[in-house]
């Protein structure tokens, strides 16, 4: 039988357990406050601010948000973050991606401070998770690795595939997979025989970026299949990097989309701003 990995109900439970969290921090006089940047108004992105400020509302965090018009200066973002690092009420700092392309987004993320960068971008905060110390951890792979463990799924000894690169998602992913003491192979656009690598895996994990990608031959029976990917297809309706249909019944467990790797990354992000207050 195919376990569908649940994504509402483990983010939903995690949200649960953060509210819990800071109740008991604002009986100790503790608060927590995210500051959301926006610049523009690409309605995608509209989108993910609004469901992170919701979210922000349910957990108990306060959240303080900046519309930036589409033509602010680098420098007008810039001084604003600093400003907000600064500020010792304010825990984390978001900017939303992707900024105009007057932007350089790699420097704006190295302007905030690692201790407010929740998103878990900053150099400083990838070093710290290659070399095992503490610091935040990029949402998406964070929550990855949450609906793993919440669905009793082992990672120690495993053959884990991890299919694409990006900063964002793919190496992230091996590294913690990695710590989970997995045994992780990263693939992507140059690799000779991809089918021949993913069919190793018992945990293969998807992030390439590209509809239905994944079809059965590319998965060895009963591997625990996890799909980062998020498309609109022709009927707009929501897909993933795996053909679901054709690939689910080989699996143990799988992601659906929506609903599998999605939910977690706002509830990885809210998990961040509460843990912030340790780091
Ligand atoms: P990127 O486009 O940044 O990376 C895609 C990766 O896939 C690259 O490393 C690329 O390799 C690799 N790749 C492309 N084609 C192939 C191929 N034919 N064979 C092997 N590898 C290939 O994507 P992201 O990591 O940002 O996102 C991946 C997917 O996840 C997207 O659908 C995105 O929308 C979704 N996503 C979902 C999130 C969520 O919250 N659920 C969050 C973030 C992303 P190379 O490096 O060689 O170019």
């Amino acid at each position: 039988m195919t376990q569908v990995i649940d994504g509402k109900r483990i983010s939903a439970e995690i949200k649960d357990e953060l509210r819990e969290k800071v109740t008991q921090y604002k009986e100790q006089g503790i608060t927590i406050k995210l500051a959301v940047i926006q610049v523009g108004n690409d309605p995608a992105s509209s989108v993910y601010v609004n469901n992170k400020k919701k979210a922000c509302a349910y957990i108990g965090i306060e959240s303080l948000a900046y519309e930036l018009p589409e033509e602010t200066t680098e420098q007008v973002l810039l001084d604003l973050i600093a400003e907000l690092n600064a500020r010792e009420d304010v825990n984390g700092i978001l900017v939303q991606m992707p900024l105009p392309k007057h932007m350089d987004e790699q420097k704006v993320i190295e302007a905030i401070d690692k201790d407010k960068d929740v998103d878990g971008f900053h150099p400083m905060n990838v070093g710290a998770l290659s070399i095992g110390r503490k610091g935040f951890v990029s949402c998406t792979p964070f929550g990855i690795i949450q609906l793993l463990k919440r669905s009793g799924i082992e990672i120690r000894g495993k053959e884990c595939v991890v299919v694409g690169r990006s900063n964002i998602v793919g190496k992230p992913m091996a590294m913690l997979l990695l710590r989970e003491n997995g045994t992780v192979t990263i693939c992507h656009s140059a690799t000779k025989d991809l089918k021949e690598v993913t069919k190793r895996a018992d945990i293969l994990v998807v992030a390439i970026g590209k509809p239905k990608f994944i079809t059965a031959e590319y998965v060895k029976e009963g591997a625990v299949v996890i799909d980062v990917g998020i498309h609109r297809n022709e009927n707009n309706k929501l897909c993933g990097d795996v053909d679901y249909d054709s690939v689910a019944p080989k699996t143990s467990a799988i992601t659906p989309v929506p609903g599998g790797v999605g939910p977690m990354t706002i509830a990885m992000l809210m998990y961040n701003c509460v843990n912030s207050v340790e780091i």
